[in-house]
């Protein structure tokens, strides 16, 4: 059993029509979802399911990725197997969650330019964002420097492209070396990238904005010393479009 993920497809989707194709206690899986599960710092949608032509309707209340299985879990009791429903996440919710993605990979674009550091970790919130950098010093100075080239770099509005790259294909680009591309289990064959044209590159699960224009712009909100090389930066979105 698979799942396909129509967030792969297209970020942009906020409905889908499918079918139930398994049932375990509260939670459901469909042929295909427009539902993003969570990962890679990103949190997972929110939304509804609704069935009989939308007379009943479920909150998704949590989502869970079992292998190639995408779960919703339901605050009622499920449908039967076989039903046909109408998924719709909070569109608000997920786009706030792109434009943030987007400004994190921005953020490890410009660190890597300026200083040569790598990402060690990260996670998005409802209202702000925080990254980790395996980086020694991170002064005030330097701490204004990034925030200003973040702004200019959303200012500039970069395209960002979404593909997929044969293994052996992708492990040949140094600048995704960089990332934690060598932690991909060795069963994955084909590599999805997400590319901000001319900025960053990483191999990447999440759903994105298509221009960084759309992020809106950045503040660094908070800095923490985590260690002596590894520095945390916070940040929240300025404006909404
Ligand atoms: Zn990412």
């Amino acid at each position: 059993m698979k799942t396909k993920l129509l967030y792969h497809e297209n970020s942009f989707t906020y409905e889908c029509t499918g079918t139930i194709v398994a049932v375990e206690g509260d939670e459901v899986a469909l042929d295909a979802t427009v539902f993003y599960p969570g990962g890679g710092g990103q949190m997972a949608d929110r939304g509804i399911l609704s069935w009989d032509n939308q007379r009943v309707q479920a909150n998704v209340i949590a989502m869970n990725k079992r292998n190639d299985v995408v779960w919703h879990t339901l605050d009622c009791t499920p449908p039967t197997l076989g039903t046909a429903i109408v998924g719709t996440i909070d569109w608000d919710f997920r786009y706030q969650m792109m434009r943030t993605h987007t400004a994190l990979h921005i953020l490890c674009g410009i660190i890597w330019h300026e200083f040569g550091v790598q990402v060690t970790g990260g996670q998005m919130y409802p209202d702000r964002a925080r990254m980790d950098f395996a980086m020694e010093n991170l002064d005030k100075e330097r701490i204004a420097t990034i925030e200003q080239k973040i702004n200019e770099a959303i200012e500039a509005d970069y395209p960002i492209r979404v593909y997929t790259l044969p293994r052996e294909k992708a492990f040949a680009i140094p600048d995704l070396v960089r990332t934690k591309i060598n932690l991909l289990p060795p069963t994955i064959e084909e590599v999805r990238i997400v590319e901000i044209v001319g900025l960053d590159l990483q191999a990447d699960g999440g759903t994105h904005v298509n221009h960084t224009k759309e992020v809106g712009g950045i503040k660094i909100t908070k800095t923490e010393n985590k260690g002596r090389i590894n520095k945390r930066l916070e940040i929240m979105l300025t404006n909404r479009q």
